[in-house]
């Protein structure tokens, strides 16, 4: 994923270079965007490792929290969905709002 701070490519994930020899402007993907993106996926990396030592319940009553306090904080979203979800049992849908929470 881009950075929307990005000086070289300016969030967009590339730029326009000068292809001196054919004289044509090819796009190149971000260097500093790439390499940024494979730092943080290193971090989250060591902190999923460091994390599997606390216990399931722990970390369970953390997402939970984080899904009800995003859920609740958003005006276009209601609790109720997160009662039917758990009415139906439906983990697969709790986990992608926890997968998709920023
Ligand atoms: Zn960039």
């Amino acid at each position: 994923m881009p950075n929307k701070e990005c000086k070289q490519c300016k969030g967009k994930g590339w730029y326009e270079v000068l292809n001196i020899g054919y004289d044509i402007v090819e796009s190149a993907e971000c260097v500093d965007c790439m390499v940024e993106d494979m730092f943080k996926q290193e971090i989250e990396m060591n902190l999923a490792k460091m994390l599997s030592n606390v216990s399931k319940e722990r970390l369970a009553t953390i997402v939970a929290s984080l899904i009800v306090k995003t859920v609740d904080d958003n005006p276009n979203d209601n609790l109720s969905r997160l009662e039917n979800i758990i009415h139906t049992k439906n983990t697969l849908e709790a986990l992608q709002i926890a997968t998709y929470l920023r």
